[in-house]
């Protein structure tokens, strides 16, 4: 005789389950893999410190001989673009080219977007922040590489006379305008 188990409430593990699933599903598209558009997502959104193979290996938490096949398909489909860069020169920069630039204004995870729009703002806010600070622990508790941008950063440094001027501690560096909200692989989360 079966026995049938009492209903449990879906955990949130389960639920996220279910959403990364139909996330990664959207993302075959444009003859493109999820971790390709992770890819091109990643080089649109981090700062010059962080436009590196091993930066974005890092992001993905991949190894590095599936971050190189991934580049190595972006640029051959004219996608990004991968130039010597950086103090050292044998490092790489990556960069998105016009082309690279025009498939992610098709990124199919907007659809996640617009659906999210159907959600009250308060409830939106809400989600994005809860999201933002369970990934974080999550990849403290996975000893992952934490990734973030200037503003919650314990090395991002202005000064109170000049409000628009904004350096990094680290680099020791000025950074220019925009540049605080690019995603950093040098990142550390500042003591609330
Ligand atoms: S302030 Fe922090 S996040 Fe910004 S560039 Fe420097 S190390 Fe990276």
């Amino acid at each position: 005789m079966s026995v049938s188990a009492a209903p449990t409430p879906v955990s949130i593990g389960e639920m996220l389950d279910r959403l990364g699933r139909l996330a990664r599903a959207l993302q075959f598209a444009h003859g493109l893999n999820p971790t390709q558009w992770e890819a091109l997502r990643f080089i649109a959104r981090a700062n010059r410190y962080s436009r590196s193979p091993g930066a974005l290996a890092a992001f993905l938490g991949a190894t590095k001989g599936t971050v190189s096949q991934t580049l190595i398909t972006l640029e051959e489909r004219g996608f990004i673009t991968r130039s010597p860069g950086g103090k050292d020169r044998r490092s790489i920069r990556l960069g998105l080219s016009e082309k690279g630039a025009a498939i992610l204004a098709q990124d199919p995870t907007r659809a996640i977007d617009a659906a999210m729009d159907d959600l009250p703002t308060d409830a939106r806010a809400a989600l994005m922040a809860g999201m933002d600070a369970l990934l974080a622990s999550l990849q403290r508790r996975g000893d992952r590489k934490v990734f973030g941008v200037c503003r919650g950063c314990v090395h991002f440094e202005t000064d109170a006379a000049m409000p628009a001027a904004c350096r990094c501690g680290l680099m020791l560096e000025p950074l220019a305008s925009g540049e605080e909200l690019q995603l950093c692989v040098t990142f550390e989360a500042a003591q609330a």
